[in-house]
């Protein structure tokens, strides 16, 4: 099977893992201290916090900015779901706002005043241009979990210039993995230590109380990320540079080899934009012909993603089909091919040559 995405381990990850293992920290220590440092320099924030994966990030992240009941909080249609539920997880609502179908990233333009909130989620590693937000509500919460590594005229996604924080992800599929795991970015420093308080129970060390003394101040969770998985993120975020690259190569070897074909492609980077190709979602006639054959024939296609509200948890937002027509015409088509650093030029000519069978019989 030629997945849709996957992991590249090198004999220089496994060795980074193996010295945490020989050590005697495995949970939350030094590798976990770099890892954020690191990511913070990769990202030009002034600080990265990490957890457990991509959702506890969000959730963190929600309840870091005081997100809670009553307040509202939009985010893209088009999303993995955790982009909605990190609202749900505080006691806030979310809300939808369409896409555009030139990005398939949400319409910036169409946000509406009032908002408490506004999950940004950068589609298949497109950058979302927030700088045409038309009303920026009190937090601004990227979900760059597609998108490490790419770059606007901004600076790189998640150096935050035009959000509170931003949220990665670091399951295998994504531009770089450390098993399970995610991060926040930010540059404010009591977002910072909230971030941390949270993923470690809420509690803050008292030290004029004793050297063992500590408050829980707040709620939260154990979300801490071990060092085994942190020493993983160092070092794949070492090779992030060149996969973006790669994967940046087999987006425009797509282009042209799928150029004569019946698919739309997916949108380009606009001038001074780097993409970063998380995903490479055409959309196709017949997509569910086409999805079947693929896989029938050993190419591992996927759909990013069933529209947030065509899950039942979400019917109570009240979206009709009618009230959000971009995404539910794009979704209609929509199919991932294989994209990531480690698909070969040859594996990538035979995913176009099923598709083109299948297309064109
Ligand atoms: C993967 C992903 C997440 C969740 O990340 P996990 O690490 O799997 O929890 C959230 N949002 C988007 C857009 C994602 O692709």
């Amino acid at each position: 099977m030629i997945r849709y995405g996957s992991q590249q381990i090198d004999e220089d990850d496994i060795a980074a893992v193996v010295e945490v293992l020989r050590g005697d920290w495995l949970t939350q220590g030094p590798a976990v201290e770099r890892f954020e440092q690191d990511l913070a320099a990769r990202c030009e924030a002034r600080h990265a916090v990490a957890f457990t994966s991509g959702t506890a990030a969000l959730h963190a992240a929600a309840a870091a900015a005081g997100l809670g009941p009553g307040d509202r909080v939009a985010t893209s249609p088009l999303t993995f779901s955790a982009s909605a539920a990190c609202a749900k997880y505080v006691g806030a609502t979310p809300t939808l706002v369409d896409i555009d179908p030139a990005t398939l990233n949400l319409r910036v333009d169409a946000v509406p005043d009032g908002l408490d909130a506004l999950v940004a989620v950068h589609y298949a590693g497109l950058p979302i241009d927030l700088s045409g937000l038309a009303h920026r509500p009190r937090v601004v919460i990227e979900d760059a979990a597609h998108a490490l590594g790419a770059r606007t005229p901004d600076g790189p996604v998640g150096n935050c210039a035009r959000s509170d924080m931003a949220c990665f992800s670091f399951h295998p599929v994504k531009p770089i993995t450390t098993g399970e795991g995610g991060a926040v970015t930010t540059n404010d420093g009591a977002l910072a230590e909230a971030l941390r308080r949270f993923r470690n129970h809420g509690t803050v060390p008292t030290p004029a109380q004793g050297g063992w003394a500590y408050e829980v101040r707040s709620l939260g969770l154990n979300y801490r990320l071990p060092d085994i998985q942190a020493a993983l993120g160092s070092s794949q975020l070492r090779k992030l540079e060149g996969w973006i690259i790669r994967r940046n190569d087999l987006a425009s070897r797509y282009r042209s080899l799928l150029s004569e074909l019946p698919v739309v492609l997916p949108p380009a980077a606009p001038e001074g934009h780097l993409h970063g190709y998380h995903l490479f979602a055409v959309q196709v006639p017949e997509r569910r012909r086409i999805f079947d054959g693929l896989r029938a024939a050993g190419i591992g296609v996927q759909v990013h993603y069933v529209p947030i509200h065509h899950h039942p948890l979400y019917a109570d937002l009240g979206f009709e089909p009618d009230d959000l027509p971009a995404v539910e015409r794009v979704y209609a088509g929509l199919l991932s091919l294989p994209l990531h650093p480690g698909l070969s030029d040859a594996d990538q000519d035979r995913v176009v040559a099923e598709l083109a069978r299948l297309l064109v019989p």
